[in-house]
């Protein structure tokens, strides 16, 4: 049964499911018109964002490639595009001249300043809504969010303060690294703690 034939939408859950696919075509418009206005492509747009907000060990071709669901080919034709603009920079790295990692330019930094409010739109039609049924909205789309991971649809990245393998002030005495990352085994800064993570576990999903 086609959900994509309007005459098989009468269930609820079908109707919701195309609510979603609606949604998700808003985002990709407002990714396209920004970008159009911008002259970047929307992988370069989720690219410029992931170097600003991942945090610093994956922000490497490798993690981008994670992060944007493409080949290794694709990302770096991404990263070559970008650095011809001059928005980002490859680094080698001095412990390991293997490990090449991406940094944003200050003009890099420029225009993720003028991407902050892409997402505007949406965070007012969601807060248009009574705050109980943002409440609702939210376990539930939560909840699919976590089976379409579990599925492998989706990578969720999210900052220490929410992750199971986070131990808040596990350094007190360290003040470039007071908290401290289970899954790697070191202390973690304060602005690293509110950075996304690719290796990030929901605190509530571990027992
Ligand atoms: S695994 Fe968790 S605690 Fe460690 S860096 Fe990632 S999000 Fe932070």
């Amino acid at each position: 049964m086609s959900l994509f034939n309007p005459k098989h939408r009468n269930a609820l859950h079908s109707r919701i499911t195309i609510a979603l696919y609606r949604i998700t075509q808003a985002i990709d418009s407002l990714f396209r018109e920004r970008g159009r206005l911008m002259g970047l492509s929307p992988a370069q747009i989720q690219s410029l964002l992931f170097l600003k907000y991942a945090r610093p060990g994956v922000r490497t071709i490798g993690g981008l490639t994670d992060r944007l669901g493409v080949t290794y080919a694709t990302s770096s034709d991404v990263v070559n595009a970008l650095e011809a603009k001059r928005l980002i920079k490859r680094i080698r790295s001095r412990e390991d001249q293997r490990v090449v990692a991406l940094r944003l330019t200050p003009k890099g930094e420029e225009k993720v300043g003028m991407l902050e409010d892409v997402l505007d739109e949406i965070e007012a039609a969601v807060n248009a809504l009574p705050e109980a049924e943002q409440t609702t909205l939210l376990r539930a789309t939560q909840a699919v969010v976590l089976r379409l991971q579990h599925a492998g649809y989706v990578k969720v990245y999210d900052m220490c303060w929410n992750c199971d393998f986070f131990q808040k002030d596990a350094h007190p005495n360290d003040p470039h690294g007071p908290h401290h990352c289970a899954f790697v085994d070191a202390p973690l800064s304060e602005a690293n703690s509110y950075l996304e993570c690719p290796d990030f576990v929901p605190v509530e999903k571990l027992e």
